[in-house]
């Protein structure tokens, strides 16, 4: 007898990021020289002064449970640093320490929605939301966005998607995959949208510090007065403090949400890992400067591969504001041939990408935006050098 799933299980897709990593990953351990510029992560290790707190933490016996919403203190941190940085009054209370921001994300969805209940998610997407939303047994409608106005949602488009279903809207700003960073301006203009038609914003701000010069990030909840009351943002240390393995990420929202996730967290999961909540206080009330140095690096890298991106015949890109991704349109070199294999479709372009140059990206298909690849800048000037060189050669390949 074969033990069967649930429908909602057999309907869900594995995650797409993860998955190449896998595979990237299988190449590698069988003994192939892969590039890998699939997964976002950095390639830095966590800063030395969170690592030795978790030390600290570890030696001085705190290896017991903790409150489900995770400790006070790291609540409170993650509180008074939003408050610090944006300027608007935020308690511990409505903050939930969660495994990372990846659950935060789907705690989020699974206390907002009702079945049916219909969520906005502009496209290019991250991978993850629309597969969560229709865990919480809801629909996502995604809204596509434009290459030539770098895949910004508008007030406009926005209004003109809603339907008196219409829940949620996700904000991903600096977003994954396309790296844009919406002004403040046009937050405001969305702003006036979500307050008229009364919806909830998921403000996703993982990527808040790894803006690049030229750009600013605006947290959503600040563009307009009392939009707090209407956004759950989620955050965590994942990305901006090198700590992708700690698992700790958060939501600030309204109390009540707060109280929902948390109850939630009571039964689902208990708390994240207690070593590493006291590693993410260590991050939150430290220096920066470990931080502003990953930036620095992440910069030099952007612009390099800016650069080499531009070199590349019949291949455009946006501009890389902020995150750590390079999102290219390759629909140029749709239907040619590379050593034989003919090239229809994203999917087909990384799949011959890894098989003939061993160079793991993602398919913009993935995102939601076919015609597109998404290769993280997250990896040492070496290999990106090594990288897009390869990359050159698999397209001047192009019969
Ligand atoms: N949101 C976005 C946009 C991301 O790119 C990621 C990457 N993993 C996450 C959420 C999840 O982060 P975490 O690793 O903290 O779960
Ligand atoms: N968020 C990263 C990415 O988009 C890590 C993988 C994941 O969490 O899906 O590659």
């Amino acid at each position: 007898m074969t033990i069967e799933l649930s429908q909602a299980i057999q309907a869900l897709a594995p995650s797409a990021t993860m998955a190449m990593g896998n595979a990237a990953a299988e190449l590698r351990a069988a003994g192939q020289s892969v590039i890998d510029f699939s997964m976002g992560e950095p390639d830095f290790d966590t800063p030395a002064h969170i690592q030795q707190a978790a030390l600290t933490a570890l030696r001085e016996g705190q290896t017991h449970y903790t409150p489900a919403a995770g400790i006070m203190k790291l609540r409170a941190a993650v509180a008074d640093a939003y408050t610090q940085a944006h300027g608007i009054p935020c308690e511990a209370s409505q903050v939930v320490i969660s495994c990372g921001a990846k659950h935060a994300l789907h705690n989020a969805f699974t206390v907002l929605l009702n079945d049916g209940d219909e969520v906005l998610i502009p496209a290019p997407y991250w991978v993850s939301y629309a597969e969560q939303v229709k865990l919480a047994r809801a629909t996502p409608v995604i809204v596509s966005t434009k290459e030539s106005e770098n895949f910004k949602l508008s007030a406009e488009q926005l209004d003109a998607a809603c339907t008196n279903k219409t829940r949620l809207l996700v904000l991903c700003s600096p977003s994954n995959p396309t790296g844009t960073v919406y002004a403040r301006e046009q937050l405001t203009a969305i702003a006036e949208v979500v307050q008229r038609r009364k919806l909830t914003v998921i403000s996703d701000e993982i990527y808040e510090y790894l803006v690049y010069p030229g750009h600013e990030f605006h947290s959503f909840a600040t563009v307009a007065p009392g939009l707090e009351d209407q956004t759950v943002i989620v955050n965590g240390v994942s990305k901006s403090f090198a700590m992708t393995g700690w698992r700790i990420g958060w939501t600030i929202a309204p109390k009540n949400v707060s109280a929902g996730i948390a109850k939630l967290q009571s039964q689902e999961t208990s708390n994240p890992s207690s070593i590493s909540q006291f590693a993410a206080l260590a991050a939150i009330e430290g220096s920066k400067d470990c931080v502003k140095d990953m930036v620095a690096e992440f910069t030099r890298r952007k612009d390099y591969v800016a650069e080499r991106l531009n070199a590349l015949p019949n291949v455009s890109h946006g501009e890389m504001g902020g995150a750590f991704y390079a999102f290219f349109n390759v629909r140029n070199y749709f239907g040619k041939s590379f050593r034989g294999q003919t090239v229809k479709n994203s999917q087909d372009f990384c799949l011959e990408l890894l098989r003939q140059q061993n160079v793991a990206t993602v398919s913009g298909a993935a995102f939601g935006a076919d015609g597109f690849v998404r290769a993280s800048f997250a990896a040492s000037m070496e290999n990106l050098r090594e990288g897009y060189d390869r990359l050159a050669r698999f397209l001047a390949s192009a019969e």
